[in-house]
């Protein structure tokens, strides 16, 4: 895994949603298995999925990312947060 990236999945109880978030060098993408927020997996379509898709995918394998347990109720503010980072990115 490239070193600059870390990978964290929220843990929300007690529904037990899932959120995984993946720090990059500049921003923060939410990722999934199947999906990425970042620039490169939406305009660009890289074959094999963007590098947090891969990094995400790496830390399930291995274990190494950070888990975070929280309430149901930080969900949106969390998920808000994460998206307004997205948001922010300039085109390149
Ligand atoms: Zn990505």
């Amino acid at each position: 895994m490239q070193k600059d990236i870390a990978v964290i999945k929220y843990f929300f109880k007690p529904s037990g949603r899932v959120l995984y978030v993946v720090k990059g060098t500049h921003h923060d993408y939410i990722t999934g298995r199947y999906f990425c927020t970042c620039y490169d997996y939406n305009f660009r379509k890289k074959p094999g999925g963007c590098v947090h898709m891969r990094a995400l995918a790496e830390a399930l394998e291995s274990g190494n990312y950070e888990e975070f347990d929280l309430d149901d109720e930080e969900y949106s503010q969390i998920f808000k947060y994460e998206l307004y980072d997205v948001l922010s990115e300039e085109p390149r």
